[in-house]
């Protein structure tokens, strides 16, 4: 099964059995299994690859590492791994997809692949409060990434938007860096793991504001301070504070196929089982499909579940 060029018309053009779109945890794992089950596949995994775990720090939930591994780290390796296994990763935006037609076309810069059959597996992107003052100040103290941000705010007052366990993994991080951590959260209770949660309310420099949310964030050049509304009271409260991270959770990338596949009502990609989508030949894994569970290990499970189901697509079209 060996890749071809076809001459060039508008663009290069170049043919796989397999493409997979998207470089984390899901991506890769598609890659290995792509591989090892003998398929002619390439993954393009995108300028910042390596998904979500790129900006987590310290990972202890991912099996085979009985001491926790750095987020970073772990995609690291997975890559080293899979690119030993032989798959060509191409660390490069993927700027169309068309899958109007077959075979499927995956667009990037100057080249066209071509491919019948396509593993999804685009994840999820952080979700914005959608205010302007944070379309404002963003990059100014405004951040969406506690390990790559907070160490520009060392002994310095800092708040934390949400209650789930970016949110609550991201203050214990920010507690040894920061002066103190203003956890604003807009119910009475996380939705963090028990485990974060005691660790959490054990630190003294974390604080907690309860059935709150931000109604503005205030600065001109930087972070100055944010404005809290408690929703029971309606009181507003002025928090000065240099940063605001915020944790509200994500939003899948699904924007290159919104038109082309089924999606949920909540944009993810709709699969019909395991990996497959509305369209034969499409398949899906990872967060931008799954809306449940969103782990590193369940990702990677549905990664190799989608090259799986793609070797046996592959087979049955090749009759
Ligand atoms: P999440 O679980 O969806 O939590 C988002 C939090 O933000 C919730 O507390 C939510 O409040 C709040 N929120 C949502 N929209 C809001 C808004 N507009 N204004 C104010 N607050 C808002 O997202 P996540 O924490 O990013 O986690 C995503 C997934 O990754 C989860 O499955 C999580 O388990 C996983 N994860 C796992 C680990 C780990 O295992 N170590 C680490 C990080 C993430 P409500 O609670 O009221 O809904």
């Amino acid at each position: 099964m060996t890749m071809f060029s076809i001459p060039k018309d508008e663009s290069e053009q170049e043919k796989h059995e397999i493409i997979i779109v998207g470089s984390g945890p899901a991506g890769l794992t598609a890659g290995i299994y792509a591989i090892r089950g003998g398929a002619d596949a390439i993954l393009i995994g995108g300028y910042s690859s390596g998904g979500q775990l790129m900006l987590t720090t310290e990972v202890e939930n991912y099996p085979g590492f009985p001491e926790p591994i750095l987020g970073p780290e772990l995609m690291k390796r997975m890559r080293e791994q899979v690119e030993r296994l032989g798959l060509k990763i191409i660390d490069k935006d993927v700027t169309k997809i068309n899958l109007k037609e077959r075979p499927f076309k995956v667009h990037v810069e100057d080249t066209t692949y071509i491919t019948d059959s396509i593993i999804l597996a685009t994840g999820a992107s952080a979700r914005e409060l959608n205010m302007p003052s944070e379309q404002k100040l963003k990059g100014k103290g405004v951040s969406y990434c506690a390990v790559c941000d907070g160490a520009f705010f060392k002994n310095t007052d800092v708040v934390v938007i949400g209650g789930g366990d970016t949110a609550i993994e991201d203050s214990i991080y920010l507690s040894k860096i920061a002066k103190t951590v203003t956890v604003v959260h807009r119910r009475d209770k996380l939705r963090a793991q028990a485990i974060l949660q005691k660790q959490a309310f054990s630190i003294p420099n974390i604080k907690f504001v309860w059935n709150s949310v931000i109604s503005d964030i205030i600065g001109e050049k930087k972070v100055e301070a944010v404005k809290v509304v408690n929703k029971i009271d309606r009181h507003e409260n002025t928090l000065n504070c240099s940063a605001v991270f915020v944790d509200i959770g994500h939003i899948p990338n699904t924007s290159l196929v919104e038109d082309q596949v089924e999606l949920t009502a909540e944009k993810y990609i709709k699969l019909y089982g395991e990996t497959r989508t509305s369209l034969d030949g499409v398949f899906a894994a990872g967060d931008v499909a799954d809306h449940l569970y969103r782990q590193a290990i369940t990702a990677a499970g549905m990664g190799a579940k989608a090259s799986l189901d793609a070797l046996r697509y592959l087979q049955t079209i090749k009759g």
